[in-house]
C-alpha cells in the first residue's frame, strides 16, 4: 500500500497561538510527511507492502515499525485538535474520567505530569486498557498503544519538534496550552467506539 499524508481538518493557521502556522508547516508538512515517505520506501518489496498501517505497527520492528508508528501517531494527534473546541468532555467520557481520577482537573494534572516527565522524545496517551478502564501511559520514541492491546483516545506529542519553534524548551507551558485546542467531540467518539 502506498500511504499518503492525510489532509488536516483545519487551516494551517487555525490553531494559533497554541500551535503556530510555522510549527504546522514543519511538524505536519515536513516531519509527518517524512515518516510517510520513509515508510513507503522501506516497505517496497517486503511482506509489509500490502498491509494496513495498523497491521504494520502490530508486526514490524526497527525502522519499518518506527516510521509506521510515527505516521499513525501523527495522524491521530493532528486529528485531535480544533479551534472551536469545548474546554472539557461531556457524557460517558467525562463520567469515566471522574470515576478514574475524581475530577477532570485531576486527570489533566496527571496527564500533564506524564507528558512533562517523559524523558527525551515520545508520546503521552490516554487509552482504554484491556479491562476497559481509562489509563494514562507514556511511550518513548515511536511507541504506540496498539502494540499493547490498548485503544488510544488522546495523545500529546512531546518530541521537541512539536513545540520548539513556539515554546523553545518550555514543554510544560506547551502542554498547558494544548488543552485549549482539544476536539473533545472527537475524543468522546473514540471512547464510545472503544467501550461498545
Ligand atoms: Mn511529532
Amino acid at each position: 500500500m502506498n500511504f499518503s499524508l492525510p489532509e488536516l481538518p483545519y487551516a494551517h493557521n487555525a490553531l494559533e497561538p497554541v500551535i503556530s502556522q510555522r510549527t504546522i508547516e514543519y511538524h505536519y508538512g515536513k516531519h509527518h510527511q517524512a515518516y510517510i515517505n520513509n515508510l513507503n520506501n522501506l516497505i517496497k518489496g517486503t511482506e509489509f507492502e500490502d498491509k494496513t498501517l495498523e497491521q504494520i505497527i502490530q508486526n514490524a520492528e526497527g525502522a519499518i515499525y518506527n516510521n509506521a508508528a510515527q505516521a499513525w501517531n501523527h495522524t491521530f494527534y493532528f486529528q485531535s485538535f480544533t479551534a472551536q473546541g469545548k474546554q472539557k468532555p461531556e457524557g460517558k467520557l467525562l463520567e469515566a474520567i471522574q470515576q478514574q481520577w475524581g475530577t477532570f482537573e485531576q486527570f489533566q494534572n496527571e496527564f500533564a505530569a506524564a507528558a512533562t516527565s517523559l524523558f527525551g522524545s515520545g508520546w503521552a496517551w490516554l487509552v482504554v486498557n484491556q479491562n476497559k478502564q481509562l489509563e494514562i501511559t507514556k511511550e518513548p520514541n515511536a511507541g504506540n498503544p496498539l502494540t499493547k492491546q490498548q485503544i488510544p483516545l488522546l495523545t500529546f506529542d512531546v518530541w521537541e519538534h512539536a513545540y520548539y519553534l513556539d515554546y523553545q524548551n518550555q514543554r510544560p507551558e506547551h502542554i498547558k496550552q494544548l488543552w485549549n485546542i482539544i476536539d473533545w467531540n472527537v475524543i468522546e467518539k473514540r471512547y464510545e467506539q472503544a467501550v461498545k
